[in-house]
């Protein structure tokens, strides 16, 4: 008998058999002041594959690398302007995180 292991994004659904490129995502909330013990905050977590986080802006995609590589300082700049504020890519993971989160307790899991 042979068992493998298959991972699935929690975002996008894609499969893969091997955990390289796959990440825990985690969202953690709190409120100042924080209080470690007992733990108030609420917790999200979802497992995803490269591909999403690319796509969260959470990782610097393969071709945005190599652009940065070749580009000059005014393709830097025009990238950088078009880059989501980091209030706008938490807002988008939240939104993402709360949505699977709740697909998951409609299908039981
Ligand atoms: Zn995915």
């Amino acid at each position: 008998m042979t068992t493998s292991m298959i991972y699935k994004c929690d975002l996008c659904e894609k499969e893969q058999d091997t955990e390289d490129q796959f990440w825990a995502l985690e969202v953690y909330l709190d409120h100042y002041p924080i209080q470690r013990y007992p733990q108030s905050g609420a917790r999200l977590k979802v497992d995803a594959c490269r591909e999403c986080l690319e796509r969260l802006q959470l990782l610097a995609s393969m071709k945005e690398r190599e652009v940065e590589r070749e580009a000059n300082k005014q393709l830097k700049a025009s990238l950088a302007a078009r880059e989501l504020s980091l209030g706008e890519k938490l807002e988008n993971i939240i939104k993402e995180v709360i949505e699977v989160t709740e697909q998951n307790k409609e299908k039981g899991d």
